[in-house]
């Protein structure tokens, strides 16, 4: 199954697209964590990233599309994917299409940019395996470090308050759009953000479910 997540920064997609992936047993793409590791590398593409990613603004498409062209030709995507935070604007949606990938689902996660910012201020996230956790939400064991690999978590630079609130409108002008693009195509579905993770995993499996057959 082809697998497209949509929602605001902070939304719970990143969690959703994991949660699927173990599930389902093929990969989540997320762009955000593929910039992230261009900038930490210092390579050419995080070069040209950083300035946009860190300041909340959205990296050109022609960019990312060429991150998700690359990366949807690996072998691993041969029996399905989960996209987590692409495509984000209409002409990277476009691209797809013009690439021949066929979608199965969108889900849009669905929640309020009151609960988004009251979210964002207690994600943490680890600089050396991309894992994300939430001071309430989905802790580390610890609280401090780590799971996997006990680095000390950090905050983004683009979870900094007034950087969420310009990504949150960045979100509603260009990517919220993409609702009515796939909503033409039959396959969106809108899951509401639960206060609890575990019931919005539960409405995302059901979501799913309904678009497989
Ligand atoms: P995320 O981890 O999905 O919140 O992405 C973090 C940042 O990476 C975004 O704020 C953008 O700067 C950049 N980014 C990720 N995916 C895309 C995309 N599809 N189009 C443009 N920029 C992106
Ligand atoms: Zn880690």
């Amino acid at each position: 199954m082809n697998i497209i997540f949509l929602g605001a920064p902070g939304a719970g997609k990143g969690t959703q697209a994991e949660n699927v992936s173990r599930e389902y047993g093929i990969p989540a793409i997320s762009t955000g964590a593929i910039i992230r590791e261009a900038i930490k590398n210092g390579t050419e593409m995080g070069l040209a990233a950083r300035k946009f990613t860190e300041s909340g603004a959205l990296v050109p498409d022609d960019v990312v599309i060429g991150i998700i062209k690359e990366r949807l030709a690996m072998d691993d995507c041969a029996k399905g994917f989960i996209l987590d935070g692409f495509p984000r604007t209409v002409p990277q949606a476009e691209a797809l299409d013009k690439m021949g990938v066929r979608i199965d689902a969108v889900v849009s996660i669905e929640v309020s940019d009151e609960d988004i910012v009251r979210r964002m201020s207690g994600r943490r996230v680890c600089d050396t395996c991309g894992a994300s956790y939430h001071i309430e939400y989905k802790p580390s064991k610890d609280g401090k470090t780590c799971d996997a690999d006990g680095t000390e978590l950090t905050i983004r630079k683009d979870d900094k308050p007034e950087v969420v609130r310009s990504r949150l409108e960045t979100y509603h002008e260009t990517t919220e759009p993409l609702k009515a693009y796939y909503e033409k195509t039959g396959k969106l579905k809108l899951v509401i953000g639960q206060e609890e993770v575990a019931d919005t995993t539960r409405l995302t499996f059901a979501a799913l479910a309904e678009m497989k057959n």
